[in-house]
Formats: C-alpha cells, sequence, structure tokens
C-alpha cells in the first residue's frame, strides 16, 4: 500500500525537488497551507505575457506536498495562464479517479494518491497555490 502511495517518482521529486528556490523578483506570488498535514508552501511564477517564463516554489511539508509542487513547476513551466490552470483540472479529476485524456507525464504517477482521500489536499496544495498566484481577484481586473 505504502508502494502505491510512494512510488519512485514522487520519493526522487522529494529528495531531489526542483525549482524549490526563494523567487523575490517573481511578479506573482501566493501562499497555501493544509493545516491537516501541516504543508505550506509559497509558490511564484514570472509571467512573460500570459505564459509561464519560470515557476519555483518554497515550503515544507510532507513528501506528497513536496514532491507535488516539484512536479508541478516543471509541468507548468512554458505554458499560458490558461494551459497551467486546464493541466490542473486534469490533475484533480486524476485525484478523484477519473481517468485522464492524456497522458500527464511525472503527473501521472500522483495517480495512487486518489485511493488515500486524505492525502489528496496534500498533492493539490501546490496546484491552488499555483492558481492563487496567477489569478488573484486584483490580477484578474488589471486584465481586464
Ligand atoms: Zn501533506
Amino acid at each position: 500500500m505504502l508502494d502505491e502511495l510512494y512510488q519512485d517518482l514522487i520519493l526522487d521529486h522529494h529528495r531531489r525537488p526542483r525549482n524549490k528556490r526563494p523567487c523575490p523578483a517573481c511578479s506573482c506570488r501566493a501562499e497555501g497551507a493544509n493545516a491537516l498535514c501541516g504543508d505550506s508552501l509559497v509558490v511564484g511564477v514570472s509571467l512573460d505575457g500570459e505564459r509561464i517564463a519560470s515557476v519555483s516554489f518554497e515550503g515544507q511539508g510532507c513528501a506528497i506536498s513536496q514532491a507535488s509542487a516539484s512536479m508541478m513547476t516543471e509541468a507548468v513551466q512554458g505554458l499560458s495562464v490558461a494551459d497551467a490552470l486546464a493541466l490542473g483540472g486534469e490533475l484533480r479529476a486524476l485525484l478523484r479517479g477519473e481517468a485522464p485524456a492524456r497522458d500527464l507525464g511525472d503527473l501521472q504517477s500522483l495517480e495512487g494518491i486518489a485511493r488515500f482521500p486524505v492525502r489528496i489536499k496534500c498533492a493539490l496544495l501546490p496546484w491552488t497555490t499555483l492558481e492563487h498566484a496567477l489569478a488573484p481577484p486584483a490580477a484578474r481586473e488589471e486584465r481586464r
């Protein structure tokens, strides 16, 4: 059972998190926390127009939240904001146990978490934080 939860890829991202660094110059950032587990993250994004030029995270928490954050930064790098938000939606569906319409790459390794409902919040924390960084109400106003 634990093997399913902590697949090799998840462990690898946990041990060697990608894009885990401060981002003082980031154009958008947001903080997120999962009180149930004690996970807390800051996600920073630099936008080039509507495209995600770079994304990084800081923070601490369980292996799932850290690995998911690491995978997220790799998955959304270079995507448009709309595509990044759509990808987050696809991961949500995967974690609800729905079959994805396409291969989600490394994110696919989080599939097994669908069977551990208490950990789904851990896996989604980086994505909800990213959504807040990309689409805070104030920024939406500015873009109009
Ligand atoms: Zn957690």
